[in-house]
């Protein structure tokens, strides 16, 4: 495989040359590196002591890990050969340390300890139950295969962090394959990527409950082609009976109006979910993220912007698209700064949101920001 050098946070690695990232023996998408960005300062924020980055292809998340963090075991693991041989290559190019090999597991031993391991994931989280205080999930779209063991591998109070590029799925474009590895009926329409991304968080709500693990969300969100989600574990049944209250349906029609509810059954006919009803962040968590962003060698020019915007953002159930509402109503659509100024006069709070560019966060019931869209 020919092999093109690139630079990311302090990492510098290898990766296949390939005219479509797909096509590349071993995968490495350089748009993902605000995703590795945000999970680095995570990882730097929280401070776990031993991380599973458990599918690594090229090793890069795992390496900055081990390179930006205050990470001291950092484990990466990928099933293929050749994302083995590449992880050991990009590892002992940047970390410091004789590289010493066993079967199909390699140990870098320098100031940190970096396991490179090839193998099922599955199997290697197994083998190692409540290991990890970080345990990293990025896989080729959904990752409902991997959550069981994955939930056991974590330390109790330990946090998993899961990505999801079956956008499609989670926002209703196939609908059969979410009733099948969400069992969540999802929506289409303007909603449809806060919802996949509730439909997600909610999946792995009840996967802990029966471990009588709850989940607190530290930070879920949306972006490009992708959900992203930190969720810390906490131990207990009635941890567990907290998250799953949380838990609830969404009603949308095509006027833009919404409705939800928490409940473990929906109450009426037309419902979207079961989804995660409450917090996607915890502010301080978030504050200190953006903190620690500020002075960090940032891969993507957009992380500081979209950790600001999420900072900012009104932390409530789904948004109100000012063109749907439009629409519906005749209009044409009114500059979103003036709906929110207009909201904010009246006395709600509203923002702008990640989830879209042309809608607004708010507590105010849908008539109220009916009125200000047809008088600003
Ligand atoms: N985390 C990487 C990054 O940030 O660049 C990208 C990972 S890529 C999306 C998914 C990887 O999972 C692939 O390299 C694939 O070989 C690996 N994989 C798929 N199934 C696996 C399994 N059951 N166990 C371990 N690795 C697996």
């Amino acid at each position: 495989m020919e092999l093109v050098a690139v630079k990311e946070g302090l990492a510098r690695i290898l990766v296949p040359k390939a005219e479509r990232i797909y096509d590349a023996p071993v995968f490495y998408n350089p748009v993902m590196s605000l995703n590795r960005d945000i999970s680095v300062l995570a990882v730097k924020v929280l401070g776990p002591k031993r991380v599973l980055d458990a599918l690594s292809a090229t090793g890069i998340r795992g390496i900055r890990y081990a390179l930006e963090t205050p990470a001291e075991e950092v484990w990466l693991n990928d099933i293929s050969e050749e994302a083995y041989g590449l992880m050991k290559k990009n590892a002992s190019l940047n970390i410091d340390g004789e590289l010493y090999e066993e079967g199909d597991r390699s140990y870098l031993w320098g100031e940190k300890l970096v396991v490179i391991n090839k193998g099922d994931a599955n199997r290697l989280m197994a083998e190692n139950f409540r290991y990890f205080d970080f345990l990293d999930l990025d896989p080729f779209g959904s990752p409902v295969e991997f959550l069981d063991t994955a939930l056991r591998s974590v330390r109790r109070n330990g946090v998993l962090a899961v990505t999801a590029t079956d956008t499609g799925v989670l926002c209703g474009a196939y609908r059969n394959a979410c009733l099948r590895k969400y069992l969540a009926e999802p929506i289409r329409g303007p909603l449809c990527h806060e919802a996949g991304l509730r439909i997600l968080i909610g999946t792995v709500v009840r996967y802990a409950a029966k471990y009588d693990l709850g989940v607190e969300v530290l930070l879920a969100y949306h972006r490009d082609h992708y959900f992203r989600a930190f969720l810390k574990l906490k131990s207990g049944a009635k941890k567990a009976d907290k998250s799953l209250s949380q838990l609830g349906f969404l009603w949308a029609d095509k006027s833009g109006r919404f409705e939800y509810r928490r409940g473990f059954l929906p109450d009426k006919p037309g419902a979207s979910g079961p989804l995660w009803l409450g917090p996607l962040k915890d502010e301080s968590f978030v504050e200190e993220l953006l903190e620690s962003a500020r002075d960090h060698p940032l891969a993507h020019k957009k992380t500081l912007s979209f950790l600001q915007l999420i900072s900012e953002e009104l932390d409530v159930p789904f948004h109100y698209d000012t063109h749907t509402l439009a629409r519906a109503c005749s209009l044409t659509p009114p500059k979103l700064d003036v709906i929110i100024q207009r909201l904010r006069e009246l006395g709600h709070s509203a923002t702008k949101t990640h989830f879209s560019p042309t809608s607004v966060k708010t507590d105010a019931p849908f008539g109220v920001v009916a009125e200000v869209m047809k008088n600003v």
